[in-house]
């Protein structure tokens, strides 16, 4: 069995054909999936998505980029969803310094907060990090000083990590989990490969991020969590253990850092 640690199967790239998507998925071993959200709005849709289908669980949260018109009354309905019992993380929150959609310290105040959210419903947290890496970490590194013991040992994962060398270390120290998508594939990526070779593989997880961030052979076409068992590969080989054992491992790690039940 193995788990899509981060898909946003709630996107309407999928509204055509779902239900095929993840019959798909689960005949290569892909029962579970974990769907992330990126506003209110996503959040809400996710709530639907868990309740129909008992192998999705959810995040609730604000995407940077999605931050511009953040207010602190958001967080008061955040707090209500992330109550939900398979709502498993807040997520995706961080900073993107890439696409500039909304002002620096409407990001950071939106990114504060919701961590301090996290911290006071012990949940871990799902990191979207874009060419923004000191001051994540600089962040992260400060909120993880006082964490309860429920997530102290489980802060969270920075996904679909794509930073230098140097952050990885700083995320693996605080405690993070690593997430890998479709481009551990792409021919460019010797830097990440040589980061992932180091990971533990108690702190590895496995995403897909679809709709994004196809896996090599269908990089240019939709995402789905049925790629999976393509990044399970591929990690595999760059780690030198069998797909079984890189399999087994990030499912285990994935139940361990959320909490779900099998
Ligand atoms: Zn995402």
């Amino acid at each position: 069995m193995l788990v899509d640690t981060h898909c946003h199967i709630n996107f309407d790239s999928y509204d055509e054909d779902r239900a095929d998507v993840l019959t798909r998925a689960a005949n290569v071993g892909v029962e579970t999936i974990i769907n992330p959200a990126v506003d209110l709005a996503t959040s809400r849709a996710i709530l639907k998505l868990i309740e129909q289908h008992s192998g999705i669980y959810g995040a609730v949260g604000i995407h940077p980029n999605s931050t511009a018109g953040f207010v602190d009354s958001m967080i008061a309905e955040i707090e209500t969803m992330a109550r939900i019992p398979k709502v498993v993380a807040i997520g995706e929150i961080g900073l993107d310094y890439h696409w500039k959609e909304s002002p620096k310290e409407t990001q950071w105040k939106s990114f504060k907060v919701q961590l301090a959210l996290a911290k006071q419903l012990e949940l871990p947290v799902i990191i979207h990090n874009r060419e923004a890496s000191d001051d994540v970490m600089g962040i992260l590194d400060e909120w993880v000083k006082d964490l309860p013991p429920k997530i102290k040992e489980r802060p969270g994962v920075m996904h679909s990590f794509s930073a230098p060398e140097a952050i990885a270390e700083r995320a693996l120290a605080a405690g993070f989990y690593l997430g890998f998508t479709g481009p551990i594939t792409y021919k460019n990526a010797d830097q990440l490969r040589h980061i992932a070779a180091k990971v533990p593989l108690d702190r590895m997880l496995v995403e897909t991020d679809g709709p994004f961030l196809t896996p090599v052979p269908y990089r240019g076409k939709r995402n789905e969590p049925s790629y999976i068992p393509i990044i399970v590969e591929r990690l595999a080989s760059i780690k030198q253990v069998s797909a079984v054992v890189l399999g087994a491992a990030t499912t285990e790690n994935a139940f361990r850092l959320f909490e779900m039940t099998k």
